[in-house]
């Protein structure tokens, strides 16, 4: 398989007024954001800073989206609210339930546009999985994601909307008169693991996930976010330095040759470029270790000898290895290794003082898993057009 497609970023412009009624929508504005809006539609300076505050408690720590139902504001001051702005989510197109409990949610947001969220319960929490962009420029070719063009990147509104949308789903705003600590919460966690690349679309990942990390927003522990990159060099310390959270980066291949097929952004940022990069987050984000992910295909990159090469490669970095068996789909090139391979190269990991943690696939009955994500209107429009070429039309 080449990997040829352009490496770049594409910036795209998008709309933050709603085009149905020139109302703004709310969700996803930074905390200065939101005040100049506020101030704009008529709050006097000297208010704006407290109702920022309390508009956030009703989006975010309540889960309350109607101005006429927010208490702790006049009535007349709810009225010019609703006149000049809107509190909006992506919408539910259709949700599948996976046999092991995993949700996969299929997410309308402006245009017309289709992306996914995966919410993948534990025990007595669970993990969100959440898409940056609709589909990815970048073209790694294990990855489904990546046979979908760019169409455009996801506002802070739409990413941090995934969130809210699945504690909707989940129930999993706190009850009137609940504390926000009185129930365990179900979404605990948060991976940029769905489609796109975060780090392609920078200024929207960070305005989102300083909502999910602020006290008075969705609350949730910069340790408990995980941003995923395939290695996006120049954007490695802004994430420590912007965001704080904890970093995955998908590394895949211990050699450049092998990475440059399986990761084509290798081809621009190379495997010693990228841990150099590496090596400074823990300490410029204050994070204990990074999360190695590595894809274990059948006889590309699952040899005894990838296994000691990346710890060697790794050697000085505090590291994680999560090993993720590779989850198919229609038309992939590769095959998953076979278990005892995995098992083997876990433990020279392992054995080279390295959590190497085996993900264990969930989902993969609805297509959910890592890596095959990928919206459905897209997969319709691919096959009516391969059905096209194939009637030789
Ligand atoms: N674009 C980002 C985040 C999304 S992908 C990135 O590449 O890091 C999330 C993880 O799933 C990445 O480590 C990715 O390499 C991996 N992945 C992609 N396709 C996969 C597949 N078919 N099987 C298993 N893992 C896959
Ligand atoms: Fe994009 Fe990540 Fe898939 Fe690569 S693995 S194509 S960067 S979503």
């Amino acid at each position: 398989m080449t990997a040829s497609a352009p490496i770049t970023q594409d910036l795209l412009t998008i709309p933050r007024k709603l085009p149905e009624d020139g109302r703004t929508n709310l969700v996803g504005l930074t905390r200065d954001g939101l005040r100049d809006a506020l101030i704009a539609a008529g709050t006097p300076e000297k208010q704006a800073k407290m109702r920022t505050t309390q508009l956030w408690q009703w989006i975010y720590q309540k889960g309350v989206r109607d101005f006429a139902a927010m208490t702790n504001l006049a009535k007349e001051y709810r009225a010019l609210l609703a006149e000049n702005f809107t509190v909006e989510i992506p919408e539910i197109v259709s949700r599948d339930v996976s046999a092991d409990g995993t949700r996969k949610y299929l997410l309308r947001i402006a245009g017309g546009h289709e992306v996914e969220a995966v919410y993948i319960p534990e025990e007595d929490r669970g993990t969100l999985c959440v898409s940056s962009q609709v589909g990815c420029t970048l073209t790694c070719s294990f990855c489904h994601t990546g046979t979908q063009r760019l169409v455009r990147n996801l506002t802070a509104g739409e990413i941090v909307g995934q969130v809210m949308v699945a504690r909707d789903d989940l129930d999993d705003w706190p009850k009137p008169g609940e504390g926000s600590g009185t129930r365990p919460r179900l979404v605990s966690n948060l991976v940029l693991m769905g489609m796109g690349e975060p780090l392609y679309n920078f200024e929207n990942v960070r305005d989102a996930m300083k909502i999910a990390m602020d006290g008075e927003g969705i609350s949730l522990s910069r340790r408990r976010i995980t941003l995923s990159t395939s290695g996006v060099v120049p954007e490695i310390a802004r994430t420590a330095e912007e965001i704080g959270c904890m970093l995955a980066v998908s590394f895949h291949a211990t050699t450049d040759e092998v990475r440059d097929r399986l990761v084509p952004i290798n081809k621009r940022w190379n495997i010693a470029t990228l841990l150099d990069a590496l090596r400074e987050y823990p300490r410029l984000s204050n994070s204990e270790r990074i999360t190695f992910e590595y894809v274990m295909l059948k006889d590309v990159n699952d040899s005894d000898a990838d296994a000691r090469r990346l710890v060697k490669l790794i050697s000085g970095i505090p590291a994680k290895i999560n090993l993720i068996p590779f989850n198919e789909w229609p038309g992939a090139p590769y095959e998953r290794s076979d278990w005892d391979r995995i098992e083997a190269f876990a433990d020279i990991v392992y054995k080279a003082g390295y959590a190497s943690p085996i993900r264990t696939p969930r989902g993969e009955d609805i297509m959910a898993a890592c890596g095959q994500l990928k919206s459905a209107t897209e997969r319709a429009r691919k096959s009516r057009a391969q059905i096209a070429a194939e009637a030789g039309l």
